[in-house]
Formats: structure tokens, sequence, C-alpha cells
């Protein structure tokens, strides 16, 4: 009898997880991503503020899937589903929509940026969320240090020295919290004209306080260490602007160079391949054994996925990921293997975290709250421990310990990908007169 297939769209942490139950499945997998890398999402911030380098939070998937006889790895879009015919449609740089055949499908391919109505708003606000936009992102906070040190005149450094984080999330909050240390510590004696000390962090945010998600007095104490730090807070009020000058915020024009979405995520198109209910996020409404209603063979896992449990959504978060994509893998190999299906799945939460500058995090788990140095060293054990391979577990814990010790960072380079446009914006930078004066 031939064997079954399996679809997985998307080497995230729920497809990885759900390859990963799938090792020793009598069946044909097939794993579809549009980068040839798996990706630490919750590091990101740390490419993004040069502690990390991007090889440090990321691995190829083929590799990590090596030792998966079953499994095939392939580099491609995925850009619809047909339900009825039972395949999905693949583009990659050589042929567009080719249709591949599924007895099982899993659909783990995540989130990317939503700002909330204001696509407007990406071309000066890029977010993070890829590799890429961490490079990006890194890029534009280094160069904005040498075209400050580059300008003779003083009155421009405030306002190329001016960093918005726009949501107060934990990514916001951890990517202020790592931009703070990074300027007061690692580049305070690099530059000549300017002091990079007396550089600008401000976040916006339009909740009445810092992660919203952890409780009032976390939130409190994270925005209490983000003062010490330096970091401008300004909550209760969302962006009414932003553009290459800056941001407006509460009807004041505030100049800056570099702005970053840390606010809010929309899930993928997979709603729309399906065609089925989705939430008002538009992630796809998944039943109890995370298929979709009326196709016993669709799992739709992870941040493109909506389940409540307790009466609540779950939220959009790694171990939310993991554990679903595990128990789609290990519901379609009891089916294939005709064992009986395990009970509905159920969210085992194991807390939430988030890190605030050096040797500092928050730390919320049932009714356990803490915050200080002891959440940061349980924030840096979980996060290593969840790394993809021993490798990446050493090479981080190393940089880790060497940038605490040093103050120095694994990767400052400006990276120059599109030499054109970086020739364009520092033109640009350079001859805009009312960038200054705003
Ligand atoms: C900056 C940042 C910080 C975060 N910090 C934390 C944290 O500290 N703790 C925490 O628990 N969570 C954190 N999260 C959230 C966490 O990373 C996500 O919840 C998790 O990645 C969701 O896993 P997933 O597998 O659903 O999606 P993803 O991990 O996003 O994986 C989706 C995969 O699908 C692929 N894909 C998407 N569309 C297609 C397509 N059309 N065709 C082919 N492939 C496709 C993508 O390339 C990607 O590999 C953070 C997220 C971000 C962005």
């Amino acid at each position: 009898m031939a064997k079954p297939k399996i679809i997985i769209v998307g080497g995230g942490f729920a497809g990885l997880a759900a390859a990963k139950a799938l090792r020793k499945t009598p069946a044909k997998v097939d794993l579809i991503d549009r980068t040839n890398h798996h990706l630490f999402q919750p590091l990101l911030y740390e490419v993004a503020t040069s502690v990390l380098t991007p090889s440090q939070i990321a691995t190829p998937i083929r590799s990590i899937l090596r030792n998966h006889k079953n499994t095939t790895v392939i580099l491609g879009e995925v850009t619809g589903v047909d339900k009825d015919q039972k395949c999905v449609f693949f583009s990659d740089a050589d042929r567009q929509n080719v249709p591949i055949a599924y007895d099982y499908l899993v659909l783990a391919t995540g989130a990317s940026h939503s700002y909330f109505g204001h696509n407007e708003f990406a071309e000066y606000a890029p977010g993070l969320k890829s590799l890429a936009d961490a490079e990006a992102a890194r890029n534009k906070i280094l160069q904005a240090f040498e075209l400050a040190e580059a300008e003779e005149d003083p009155s421009r450094h405030r306002d190329l020295l001016t960093f918005i984080l726009v949501g107060a999330g934990p990514t916001g909050v951890e990517m202020a919290g790592a931009l703070a240390v990074f300027v007061r510590t690692t580049l305070k004696s690099d530059f000549r004209r300017i002091d990079p000390r007396s550089a600008r962090i401000l976040l916006v945010n339009m909740a009445s306080r810092v992660l919203p998600s952890f409780s009032e007095s976390l939130s409190k104490s994270a925005k209490q260490r983000l003062e010490n730090l330096g970091v401008e807070v300004r909550l209760g009020h969302s962006v009414d602007q932003i553009d290459a000058d800056g941001i407006v915020v509460a009807g004041e024009r505030i100049a800056s160079k570099t702005v970053i979405w840390t606010a809010g995520v929309a899930p993928s198109p997979a709603g729309k391949w399906l065609n089925v209910e989705t939430d008002r996020a538009g992630r796809v409404r998944i039943q109890k054994d995370l298929t979709v209603p009326g196709h016993s063979e669709i799992f739709v896992v992870g941040d493109t996925a909506s389940l409540d449990q307790n009466g609540k959504p779950l939220p959009g978060v790694a171990q939310v990921a993991i554990q679903q994509g595990r128990y789609a893998g290990k519901l379609i190999h009891n089916r294939v293997v005709g064992s009986p299906a395990p009970g509905p799945f159920s969210y085992f939460d194991k807390g939430t975290m988030a890190v605030v500058g050096k040797g500092f995090a928050v730390l919320q788990t049932g009714k356990v709250q803490l915050s200080g140095f002891l959440a940061w060293l349980t924030w840096a054990v979980v996060h290593l421990q969840f790394l993809a391979t021993s490798s990446l577990r050493l090479s981080v814990f190393l940089q880790w310990v060497w940038t605490y010790v040093t103050g120095q960072r694994g990767d400052r380079l400006i990276v120059n990908h599109h030499g054109a446009e970086y020739a364009k914006a520092a033109a640009d930078a350079t001859i805009k007169p009312a960038f200054a004066g705003r």
C-alpha cells in the first residue's frame, strides 16, 4: 500500500515540532518553507541590537531534520490550498503554483506585522519578524550613529540620535532595554563628535502600561527599570503619523531617523487559502483536535490558528506553537499506524518572561511573579534550552558571557545588501533641511 503523504507548511516552532513528532511515522512527509532556516524569533531583538549574529539564532531546516529519513524539505512559498483536490500550491525561483498532493496537511505559517490599517507606516517603521528585518534594524541603528558622527552641525545630532519604538509589548520593551544598554556601554567611547550616551530612546504605547499581558506590578517594575536605563516611556497614545521625518504622537511631532514597529501582528493568509471561519484578527478557528471544522485531515497550528481555552484565546507564543505542532504530529502518527487518538489538545502554560536590559527580566508563571536578576537568569537558561541545536546553545552562551563581562557585541557590521538604496537614503538624509527643524 502507498505511504500516506503529509505536507507541513512552515518550519517555525509549530511546523518543526510537528515534523519531529512524525519522525518515525511510515509516511512521506514534505516540509515546505519560504526560508531555508528555522528562526528563533524571541532573540531577534539581540540581532537588531548587535549582541548576536544572524547565524546564532537561525539554523537550516534541512540540517535540523537531516536524520528524518521520511522527510523532504522544500524551499518554496505556498500560495494556496485546494481542499477538494487535497493539494497545496507552491512557487519557487523557478516555477509558479506547483501542486503537491496530500493526505494530511499541517498549516503552520505563523504571523507577520500588522500596522492596524496604516500600511503606509511600513516604509518608515520596519517591523521585527525575520532575520532580514533584524539586520535592517541593526543597519538603521548603526547608520544613525555614523550619520551623526559625520554631521558637523551639532543641532542635527539630537534628531539623528532619537530612536523610537512603537509598541511596548515584550518585543518593544526588550528592544528598548537592549538599545539603552548598547548606547550607554558598548558605543560610549567609539565616537569623537557625538556622545552616544546622549541618544534619546522613546517607547510609545497605545495601552496605559508596558507589557499589558503581564500583571500590573510586573509591568510597573519593567517601566521603572526602563526609565532607570534612560528610556522615555510614553503611554496611552497611539501614533497618528509616521513618515520620513519621524512620528506624530498626541499632536506632537518627534523628529527621528530611526522608528521601529514593535506593535501588532497579523496571521498568515491560511484562513483565505482554506476559505474557512477566522477570528477577528484573521486566525483560523480550529477545533480541540486542532483540525479545521469539516476537514479532519487539515490541521492549523501556532500563530496562525485561533483556539480558546478556559474561555480565552491562546496567546501567540512559542510554547503554544510547539505544543500544538507536537500534538498535530502525534495525532497524525496515531491515525497512520492505527492507534487511538490522543485526548483533546490542552495547552500547558509554562509562564511568560521579558528581559529589560542587562541582568533584569520579569517572569510570570501561575501565581509566581518575579522581577530582577533571578528572573533574568531563568530567562537566559530557558532561551538557551530552546535554541535549535547544541552548537547554537554553546555559541550564544559564550557570546552572552562575553557581552555581559566586557560589554562587547557579536556583530556591529552595517551590511549593505542594496548599495543603491543606501546611497540614496544617505543622500536624502543629508540634503533634507526639514528633518532637522521639526
Ligand atoms: C520579535 C519577536 C519576539 C518574540 N518573543 C517571544 C518570546 O520571548 N517568547 C515567546 O514565547 N514567543 C515570542 N514570540 C512569538 C513566537 O516567536 C511565535 O509565537 C512563534 O514563532 C509562532 O510559531 P509558528 O510556528 O506559529 O510561526 P513561526 O515561528 O513564525 O513560523 C512560521 C514559518 O512559516 C513559514 N511561512 C510562512 N508563510 C509561508 C508560506 N506562504 N509558504 C512557506 N512558508 C511560509 C515562515 O518562513 C516560518 O518559517 C516572539 C515573536 C517575535 C516576532
